[in-house]
């Protein structure tokens, strides 16, 4: 293997055979190659790109970096993914909500990356939880509580583990090839049949257009269609947050409202129409989602979740046992008016800049700080009034913070809100 000349094909516009990716990839895994010149990889791919049938042999390349689980002894199994956005605590109310309908949930899912959320990050706020689980454990759980969820590990998707890790932190995460073969090596890997996607268009996701997003979806469906999977996608908008909290410990709180029933209305009705999408592809009613959700159902098989995972399932009762960090910056507005932006991408680059996210790689994040959006898109604001709070630890990244957010809010005359289910491919 000759990283440099695998790295100057990609960088001269090049096309790699499966073998090649393999051969590149199995290196870098076993120490051969280090983080610099996968790197230096990464940034040409960003910029030559992959076609379908390269991005189909990277993400099989991946998903057999490490075991691939056959989950078909338990029945109906589904698994959800959003490519990423800000506040997008949408997998922690819908994996509930499919699995009170009967459904075996079975997810890998992912840290924060770049100014995006992320999963395990976000249910790590919960005292004791733990995504670490072995093939046993995992397949137990599934088997045993209906509900698991895993982080990246040495034993599924260890090439994913790696690369997003890397791409977090050298501005690499936007391209097409790469999302699509991280998430979808997630997904083969994880062995659910049914598998819907929340592919996310606007300011705060990676697919600024919906072009592009229709693009991504695309390929993701046609990738998992190859390996036998049921797949769906629903593109949904993300110029503006989803829901009002940004941050880790503030979303699992905003989650948990959802399943009781006291969320966000935004939350609520992406929640719901994933999950009819689900139950849709799995052929059942869809009406059972609802009810799951309405009736409680869910937020038992949350609690049941949490705790087989090690978590403390007494965070469904008491939100002290998820604490904000102590210091409040309120941000007020200056002039009457109606919401007309509230640009995602920079409310989710202050949170990472409060200590949220990750700015290199492996740093560990302060769970507790966050922002609390007041105002939305379409709301009415009186001058003084708050737009939005902002949870800091001693200051840290406050300035920067507080700037982004002042700037992410537009205000004008005519408000209306914004439609958020933009199209579903199936
Ligand atoms: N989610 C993933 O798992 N990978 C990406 O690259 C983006 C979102």
């Amino acid at each position: 293997m000759h990283p440099v000349e695998f790295i100057r094909t990609k960088r001269n516009g090049g096309r790699h055979t499966k073998q090649a990716l393999e051969t590149f990839l199995n290196a870098y895994l076993g120490g051969q190659v280090p983080d610099y010149q996968l790197a230096a990889w990464l940034m040409a791919v960003y910029f030559r790109g992959m076609d379908e049938d390269e991005t189909l042999a990277l993400t099989q390349v991946m998903a057999q970096s490490g075991e691939t689980l056959d989950l078909s002894a338990l029945g109906e199994t589904v698994d959800k993914h959003s490519s990423g956005g800000v506040g997008d605590k949408t997998s922690l109310v819908v994996l509930p909500v499919l699995a009170a309908c009967g459904l075996v949930v079975a997810k890998m899912s992912g840290r924060g990356l770049a100014h995006t959320g992320g999963t395990i990050d976000k249910l790590e706020s919960i005292p004791g939880w733990s995504g670490e689980l072995n093939e046993e454990g995992f397949l137990r759980q599934a088997e045993g509580v209906g509900m698991v969820l895993v982080g990246q590990s040495k034993d599924l998707a260890p090439a994913d583990g790696q690369l997003y890790a890397l791409r977090d932190v050298t501005a690499t995460v936007d391209s097409i090839p790469l999302i699509a073969s991280s998430i979808m090596s997630k997904k083969l890997a994880a062995g659910a049949r049914t598998i819907v996607l929340d592919v996310k268009v606007g300011r705060g996701a990676f697919m600024k257009s919906l072009a592009e997003a229709r693009e991504l979806a695309g390929l993701m469906v046609r990738i998992g269609r190859a390996a036998g999977r049921r797949v769906r996608a629903v593109l949904s908008q993300m110029d503006q947050p989803l829901g009002h909290a940004v941050g880790n410990a503030i979303e699992v709180r905003e989650a948990i409202a959802t399943l009781k029933g006291e969320g966000p209305d935004d939350l609520r009705r992406l929640v719901l129409r994933l999950a009819e999408e689900a139950l849709t592809a799995a052929g059942r009613p869809t009406g059972q989602a609802r009810e799951a959700l309405d009736s409680g159902a869910a937020l038992s098989k949350f609690r049941a979740f949490v705790e087989a995972q090690g978590g403390d399932g007494r965070v469904v009762e008491d939100q002290n046992l998820l604490p904000l960090a102590p210091g409040i910056f309120e941000i007020r507005a200056q002039t009457d008016g109606g919401v007309l932006e509230l640009d995602a991408h920079r409310v989710g680059q202050a949170a990472l800049w409060l200590g949220g996210g990750r700015e290199a790689k492996g740093k560990p994040i302060d769970h507790s700080v966050g922002v609390y959006l007041e105002k939305k898109i379409g709301d009415s604001v009186r001058a003084g009034e708050i737009l939005a709070r902002v949870y800091h630890r001693n200051g840290y990244g406050l300035d920067e913070a507080v700037s982004a957010i002042q700037t992410a809010y537009v205000l004008g005359d005519s408000v209306s809100k914004p439609p958020l289910v933009l199209e579903v491919l199936t």
